[in-house]
Parts: C-alpha cells; structure tokens; sequence
C-alpha cells in the first residue's frame, strides 16, 4: 500500500491564482466577463479559457513573464517536496490552469522536477518585436464533464493502484471533485467550506508546514486507511469508464 500524493497549483502552491490573475491582467474586463459567466453556469470551463485566451491578443512576451515572476509560492511548499522525496511518498501536481506559468515558476523555485498535469497554454505567432498571442489545448479534458478543463478526477485515478492511498491537497472549485475519490484531504479557504457542506473529512491548513506534521502523525501509524466513501465513489467511477 503506497501513499500517493496530489497537490492542486492556482491558490494552493501560489499565493493567488496565477491563471486568473494573468488573464484579467492582459485580458481585460472581457475576461472578467467570462469568470462570471463561467461561474453562472453559462459557459464551460474550457469555453470560458479559450476566450480568455483569445482576448489578450497580442501581447509582450517578457511583460508576461515578468508578471509570472512576481508570483509568490508557499515557501514551505519546498521543504514538503523534500518530505516526500525523501519518504518515498510519489507527489503530483493536478492542474486546471496552465503548463505555461507552472513549468516557470517551478523552475525559479528550483523545483523543477516536480511532476504536473495541467492544460496548456502555447505561444504562438511569435513576432521578431517580442510579441505573441496565446493559444490553449486540453490535453487532460473530459469530454463527459463539463465542470473542469482537466479532469483531475482521471489524472488521479488513472495513476493509482486499488491498493493507494489517495491524499488531496487543494483549495478552491477545480478540487471540488477530486476530494470524492482521496481518502485524505486537506482543505482551506472554498475547499474547506465545500468540504463541510458535503460532509467530506478533511484536515484544515494554512500552509504545506501544517500538511507536513500531519503527515509525519498520520503515517506513524501502522496501517493508513482507505476512506470508505472515497473506495466507493473510486469503484463507481472505474464501473462507469469500462
Ligand atoms: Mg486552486
């Protein structure tokens, strides 16, 4: 029985979500806009990223970069990777925002070789003055959902034996279904909110030190458990897929 480990990005590695941040930043009010709709239902996930994708235009490929270098991550969230290199502990990170700022910051937090899945965010028509314009894939979607771009709930599934144990690290409305299928959670903010409400365990945090500890307390123990619903909302979803 191994102990997996799945970290969402946006809001959970970063201190802000970088996604929406980028976006409203060289996207405008258009991409406002498509938030709200997107939140309303109105529009899906991969609608609401394709355009917002489409509205920052041509843009300046350093103005980009430098704003995703602004971006602050957890500084224990370092420390926590070492934690699970060193336990043999296989950690992942499950992203509905995009490769293109994730890969960036991972590097300048000499991360690099923390694994990710996520959509991706392309630059395209590259001009000799610096400029671009993005283009975005989804290479993790699920055709039969439409609450996220990249199914979280297939990446992990799909890279764990029946015998793992599944723990979730997130923090807003992409974890949301996740959290059904790990047996243990960590939540703040939304997450821990939604988790409450739909009466899912789960052990609050503020930062990847207190993740650690608990961690350090749980797999003292001799046996990790599965959790019952999360084995049964697993089984279900392997029954629904074959
Ligand atoms: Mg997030």
């Amino acid at each position: 029985m191994g102990l997996k480990i799945f970290v969402d990005f946006d809001g959970t590695i970063t201190r802000q979500d970088v996604g929406d941040s980028l976006f409203f930043r060289f996207g405008g009010e258009k991409c406002r806009e498509l938030v709200n709709k997107e939140l309303g239902g109105e529009v899906s996930t991969v609608e609401c990223f394709r355009g917002e994708a489409e509205a920052m235009g041509r843009f300046n490929v350093a103005d980009v970069d430098a704003f995703i270098d602004e971006q602050e991550i957890d500084e224990t969230f370092r420390a926590f990777v070492g934690y699970c290199g060193a336990n043999g502990f296989p950690l992942m990170v499950l992203s509905d925002g995009f490769d293109y700022y994730i890969r960036r910051i991972l590097r300048r937090h000499e991360l690099p070789d923390v694994p990710f899945l996520s959509n991706v965010l392309s630059l395209v028509d590259r001009k000799e003055n610096g400029t671009a314009r993005a283009r975005v894939s989804f290479p993790q979607h699920n055709e039969e959902c439409t609450c996220c771009a990249s199914c979280k709930r297939n990446m992990m599934l799909t890279t764990c034996a029946e015998s793992d144990v599944i723990c979730y690290i997130g923090e807003g409305s992409s974890d949301r279904c996740p959290v059904r299928y790990a047996d243990i959670v960590f939540a703040k903010d939304a997450l821990q909110v939604h988790c409450q409400r739909e009466n899912i365990s789960y052990y609050p945090y503020r930062s990847f030190d207190d993740i650690l500890r608990r961690l350090r307390e749980l797999t003292a123990r001799p046996h990790l458990r599965h959790r019952r619903r999360a084995e049964l909302n697993r089984r279900r979803a392997f029954s629904e897929e074959a």
